[in-house]
């Protein structure tokens, strides 16, 4: 139980793992499967989810496809509970969204940026300190991912940009969780993706390059000083190039967007040319095939060392795979030690597309929300604001930027 021994205690834990329930399950479960997952007594969910929903936290909807009998109820976010503000920072661009409970996002704002901390985390803190003023005390934290190794305390490094030891928390009026995209998006998938229930899974995101992590029961490993995902930038394709972050023949310069432009001729580096290499990506069969070797090559080298169940692609790395899988698996196969050829990993595209690192700046965020202080904290505000109304959040679902339609 967790060392809860009072009733109090046993009742606030009761109501963390009600509410990480329905966020992990993106609020389709009902009720009694709910009650029966957590093995709780019926009356004892009743009295946790007319709590839950008095406090802001919780509101129930009739199951749509309730047909005859009692109707069944299914709880979800409530229309003026807790957000995660999160956000995606890219070479060139970023997208903020407000995130509820159950992993609902409503993008808020996508602007371009020209590469400098100041012209791509300024506007951000901005956009951020903003919606907190509008959206007061729904809003729970703000989570930001980053396309570079980020130590503990938000210093990040993006070679591309010539970023050394950026401070991300001082662009923000209150410092946000700050991640690297890789380990978001790996994060993300593991809790409503492909990895999740996977033991021991393997995450590649693929944007300018590629970045990589192991993740183990659901948690990507973070190496001592928090920059564990890097496997782009170990010499899995035999290349002698030096590369932008201080190594030689880095992996990732052979896989993603500036492998691409640079496959074609084209000026590649800098987080610029995302539009010329989504061109290549759909028209150079030849600068796809090298891209889908290059990334076989590296996965098959991976698997050796970590024996993964599952290996996900997202971002340029699913398209990779689903324009010339052959290719990807012409250097896969052969590059596997002759044990593991029988059974290979399956290798499978992410089921969360380019929002990886976007859902997973918001689980870091409700996962340090989600404990009996988050949410004692909650209700304080929450009844302190009561006479307020916060500003409703406009849900819609909306159609992640860049996605193809199914
Ligand atoms: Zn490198």
């Amino acid at each position: 139980m967790n060392g809860a021994t009072t009733s109090g205690e046993l009742r606030a834990h009761n109501r963390v793992r009600l509410l990480r329930a329905v966020h992990d399950c993106g609020a389709t479960l009902t009720r009694s499967q709910l009650t029966r997952d957590l093995r709780l007594a019926r009356g004892t969910a009743s009295v946790l989810v007319a709590g839950l929903a008095q406090d802001g936290l919780l509101h129930e909807e009739p199951a749509p496809e309730h047909v005859r009998g009692r109707p069944t109820q299914v709880p979800g976010p409530h229309p003026y509970g807790p957000l995660a503000l999160a956000a995606d920072v890219r070479e060139d661009a970023w997208e903020l969204a407000a995130c509820e409970l159950g992993g609902r996002v409503t993008v808020l704002d996508v602007r371009p940026h020209d590469g400098t901390p100041e012209g791509a985390l300024g506007p951000l803190g901005e956009a951020v300190a903003a919606h907190r003023r509008r959206l007061r005390h729904r809003v729970v934290g703000a989570g930001v991912a980053l396309a570079g190794p980020v130590r503990h305390g938000g210093l990040v490094d993006i070679a591309h940009l010539g970023w050394r030891s950026v401070e991300v928390p001082r662009f923000f009026t209150d410092a946000p969780i700050v991640g690297n995209d890789t380990a978001f998006a790996a994060l993300a998938e593991a809790r409503r993706g492909r990895l999740r229930d996977v033991e021991v899974g393997l995450h590649l995101h693929v944007d300018f390059d590629l970045g990589g992590v192991l993740i183990v029961r659901g948690r990507p490993l973070g190496g001592a000083g928090g920059m564990g995902a890097e496997f782009g930038h170990m010499p899995l394709t035999g290349g002698t190039r030096p590369c932008v972050c201080g190594a030689v023949g880095c992996w990732g310069m052979d896989v993603g967007a500036n492998a691409l432009l640079r496959h074609v001729g084209l000026a590649y580096g800098g987080g610029r040319g995302r539009e010329q290499a989504e061109h290549v990506l759909a028209t150079s069969e030849e600068a796809v095939a090298a891209g889908a070797r290059a990334l076989g090559l590296g996965v098959a080298a991976l698997v050796n060392a970590h024996d993964p169940e599952v290996v996900t692609l997202s971002g340029h790395g699913a398209e990779l795979y689903e324009r010339a899988a052959d290719s990807l698996l012409e250097t896969y196969e052969p590059g596997l030690m002759a044990i593991r050829r029988d059974h290979p990993p399956r290798i499978e595209c992410s089921a969360l597309g380019w929002r990886g690192a976007l859902l997973g700046a918001m689980e870091s965020v409700f996962d340090a929300f989600l404990t009996p202080e988050g949410l004692d904290r909650w209700r304080e505000n929450h009844l302190d604001q009561a006479r307020d109304t916060p500003e409703r959040q406009n849900v819609t679902h909306s159609t992640p930027k860049r996605e193809k339609a199914p």
